[in-house]
Formats: structure tokens, sequence, C-alpha cells
């Protein structure tokens, strides 16, 4: 069985800090999956945080995948379904994954090993369910190391988020331009489809001034949906929960859902 070229393979990245990867990735994935999809995250972050909001165990031992991206382990031995949505499935990232960025270094084939391993999985999805996988989001460490760099070469799309803070733009020039090396080098069909706005807060000038900054730059890859800055999204990690469970009539949830269809609606040439 060929792989399905339909499934759309999401990097989320910034290599700053607290923008708000792990809070997208988790939200819109848990919202496409409540819309029907069947959608994989991939925690590539060694902190594991995208595998504590969707409550899948990733405590020291847990096979995770790290085991896949330096032991060469099936990616099927070390997915989850998520329990809270159905479709909706975990690889996770247990502190092991932070050794992986210098442990890869000297391995064959080094920035090609997520690629190979979401390969395998895709046939053996389809093979296993009836039906190919949608969707998957890779959430990222916050650095452009090897595992981004796998992460860049196993997608078709990056998914940037921007904090609407000052500095928001700082360090963009250099993502964009690892992604342009890398559609160069190893992966053509990579491209920047999509930025989503976080932390949006309407009362400052600031916010709004970084929205219109982005939207003239970047133009209509920008989602036209806001992610309001609100603390019901910070504490929905605390509960190991997305926002959509802690409180789906919340402006938060509602924005990740409505962020969730712009993106499922977008349509490429
Ligand atoms: P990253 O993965 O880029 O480091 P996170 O998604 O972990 O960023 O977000 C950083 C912090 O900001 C977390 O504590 C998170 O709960 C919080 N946060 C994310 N999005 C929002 C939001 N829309 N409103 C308020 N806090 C948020
Ligand atoms: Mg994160």
């Amino acid at each position: 069985m060929s792989v399905s070229r339909e499934t759309r393979i999401l990097t989320v990245a910034n290599q700053k800090g607290g923008v708000g990867k792990t809070t997208t990735t988790v939200n819109m994935a848990a919202a496409l999956a409540q819309e029907g999809h069947t959608v994989l995250v991939i925690d590539l972050d060694p902190q594991g945080n995208a595998s504590t909001a969707l409550d899948v165990p990733h405590h020291a031992g847990t096979a995770d995948i790290y085991t896949c991206l330096v032991q060469d382990a099936p990616l099927t031995s070390v997915t989850v379904k998520v329990a809270a949505f159905d479709g909706l499935y975990c690889a996770p990232a247990t502190i092991d994954l932070a050794g992986a960025e210098i442990e890869l270094v000297s391995l064959v084939a080094r920035e090609n090993r997520l690629k190979r391993a979401i390969s395998d999985y895709l046939v053996h999805f389809e093979q296993t369910e009836g039906r190919p996988l949608d969707y998957i989001f890779i959430d990222c460490p916050p650095s452009l190391g090897l595992l981004t760099v796998n992460a860049f070469v196993a997608a078709t799309e990056v998914l940037i988020p921007i904090q609407c803070e000052y500095y928001a733009l700082e360090g963009l020039g250099q993502l964009l331009k690892t992604v342009e090396l890398i559609r160069g080098q190893l992966n053509p069909v990579l491209k920047v489809s999509t930025i989503i706005l976080t932390m949006y807060d309407a009362r400052t000038r600031l916010a709004q001034d970084v929205v219109a900054e982005v939207r003239e730059h970047f133009g209509d890859i920008v989602l036209q949906t806001l992610v309001p800055r609100s603390v019901r999204v910070s504490e929905a990690p605390s509960r190991h929960q997305t926002i959509l469970q802690y409180d789906p009539n919340s402006p938060g949830a509602l924005s990740y859902r409505e962020a969730a269809r712009e993106l499922s609606q977008k349509v490429f040439a």
C-alpha cells in the first residue's frame, strides 16, 4: 500500500520559547479531531509539554519519540490514543529526548530519521485503521537544532506561531532562512503555509501594531483568527487538558476551533 499523499504534516516551529507553539499544537490538533479528522501529535520537545496537555504518560522510562529517532523503534510502538478525543493520537517526549540533539549528530541520515519513522507509520495507520491519517502536528523545541531540522525534513508545511508582543518578529528572519535552506537541500516541498497570531490583547496598541505588521509582511498565510491572551488558556495544561476541555465556550477555545477550521479549509495551488 502506498502512503496517502493527503496527510498534511505541519511542523510548529519558532526558535523563541513561550510564543505558543505547544498551546497551538495541542488545541489545533484536538479541534481537528473533534471535527472528525484523524490527527497525530508528535512531541519533539524534551520538556514534553504537549504530552502533558494531552494527558499522555511521559515519565522517564516511557517509550517515546527518542527511541524512534535514535534507536530506530517504529513510531507505532510509542504512539498512544489520546483518551479525551476520538481520532487523536500522540507520540510523547520524555527527558531522554534532551540527549537526542547530540546523539543524532553521529547517526546515519541524521536529518531524515523522523521522516522515515513517519512514512512507515502512515502506511501502518491506513492498514490498521482503514482510513488515512489526515494531519500530523510536530511540536518543536525552542531551537533550530537537529530535532527541528528533522521536523522540517519530515513536514509538508511549517506553522509559525507569533506572539503579539514587542520583539515578536525578532528571529523570524533566521527561521525563514533555515526553512529556505531545508527546502533547497533536503525537502523541496516544504513551505511556510500558516502563521497564527497568539496571545493577542485587544486593549493594547502594541498588539494591534504587531498584527498589522505581520499581516502586511506575510499576507494571506496569516490566519484571520487571533488567539486572545487568556488566563484560561494558560491554566488548562495544569489540569492535563486542552482549552477545548477545560473551558469549551471560552474565547480561547472558540479561537482555536476557528483557527483549525481556517487551516482545514486552506487550499493549495
Ligand atoms: P512554546 O511552546 O512556544 O514555548 P507555550 O504554548 O508553552 O509556548 O506557551 C507559553 C506559555 O504561555 C505557557 O505557559 C502557556 O500556557 C501560555 N499561553 C499560551 N497561549 C496563551 C494564551 N493565548 N493566553 C495566555 N497564555 C497563553
Ligand atoms: Mg513548547
